[in-house]
């Protein structure tokens, strides 16, 4: 039976779904789930992704955790956590580039957050040197010293969207309608975790929620306050959602989020606020937000991107130009996608950002 099939069946049995359950059978059903059956990066598959444009963005992400790592003294031995490492590329750019790190490959014990059964295998390809164990969620990691990175995981987290309706909200389920799927409202009611929302947002505003942040990012902070560490998250997204920002991407097209369930790629901006929050209520510090052009920036890519460019000639030349582009100017990647760093009070953050 297809995946459409299953859900359309489920909402007939039990009634609509939220969008986060309809998100979440699409993308990681252990079967026909769109992670769970194909590699989808590159040219030939639906979208592209910043480590896999250009080898630098791995190498100044490594470069600022080691630094972190040397700030905090070295601490031996520690978790390398990558969450949603696709097809490990950064994660190997990252160890290439800090082979000279006095220490740092010793104490490193890598740990890939990773779900999907096909990426696991390509990580195992990309990472064999380095032994890396796998893990379902950021609950089994280890209670040591935790330096990690996620780059457009945030993004494939499920979402839950609410519509303003006087005091109150209604959600955006999936239904069927005869046999199809179709997008309703539930009946007005409180929601507690969008109180503070009632602020900024008038009637008819859409605002979305992201149910897995709090015990995901309390528990990676909890491990960063309490034995040390850092954590790079960048994606996609702002300070604070608002509006309908669930997408559909399919051979790198945008498409109906509700018609090829399994086949289409689903992501929605992240919330940094809400990263942030739950982080500090778990003791830890966060940088400012900065646009990832600016953080790339910051850590040097210009110089890095000359000096590759100037041992190459004609076609990877061009390259290496392009993808400096594609990563910082504003009008691509530079501005959409940002950098938040989760680190100790008592420490400074990761360079590359700002307290
Ligand atoms: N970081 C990579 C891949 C981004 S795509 C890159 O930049 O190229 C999202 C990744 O997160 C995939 O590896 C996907 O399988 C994984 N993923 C998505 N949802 C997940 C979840 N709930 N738990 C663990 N991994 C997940």
């Amino acid at each position: 039976m297809s995946l459409e099939a299953q859900i359309l069946s489920r909402i007939r049995a039990d009634g609509p779904i939220s969008l986060a359950s309809y998100m979440s059978e699409c993308l990681l059903h252990p079967t026909l789930g769109y992670y769970a059956t194909r590699d989808p990066f590159g040219q030939a598959g639906d979208f592209t992704t910043a480590p896999e444009i250009s080898q630098i963005f791995g190498e100044l992400i490594g470069l600022s955790l080691a630094q972190a790592w040397l700030d905090q003294g070295c601490p031996a031995p520690f978790t390398l956590a990558e969450l949603g490492p696709g097809r490990g590329t950064l994660m190997a750019d990252l160890m290439r580039a800090t082979r000279a790190v006095p220490g740092f490959h010793a104490a490193a014990r890598i740990a890939l957050i990773e779900q999907s059964p096909v990426l696991r295998k390509v990580q195992a390809e990309t990472l064999r040197p380095h032994e890396p164990t796998w893990h379902d969620s950021v609950q089994s990691l280890p209670n040591r010293p935790l330096f990690a990175v996620a780059n457009e995981f945030f993004d494939a987290l499920p979402i839950r969207q609410f519509v303003r309706s006087g005091p109150h909200w209604r959600e955006r389920r999936v239904g069927a309608q005869e046999n199809r799927l179709v997008l309703g409202l539930t009946d007005p009611a409180p929601v507690p975790a969008l109180e503070h929302r009632l602020a900024d947002t008038s009637d008819g505003d859409i605002v979305e929620y992201c149910p897995a942040i709090p015990t995901l990012v309390g528990t990676l902070s909890q491990r960063i306050a309490g034995q040390g560490g850092a954590a790079l998250i960048v994606d996609y997204g702002d300070w604070r959602s608002l509006g309908d920002t669930l997408q559909a991407l399919r051979a790198h097209r945008s498409t109906d989020i509700l018609g090829t369930p399994g086949d289409a790629d689903l992501s929605a901006h992240v919330d940094f606020e809400a990263i942030a929050t739950v982080a500090r209520e778990a003791g830890c510090a966060h940088s400012r937000l900065s646009t990832q052009g600016v953080f790339l920036e910051r850590l040097g890519i210009t110089a890095r991107a000359q000096r590759l460019a100037s041992a190459a000639t004609g076609k990877a030349r061009e390259t290496i130009i392009a993808a400096h582009r594609r990563l910082t100017h504003p009008a691509e990647m530079g501005n959409l996608f940002k950098t938040l760093g989760l680190y100790p009070e008592t420490a400074a953050p990761p360079p590359g950002l700002e307290p």
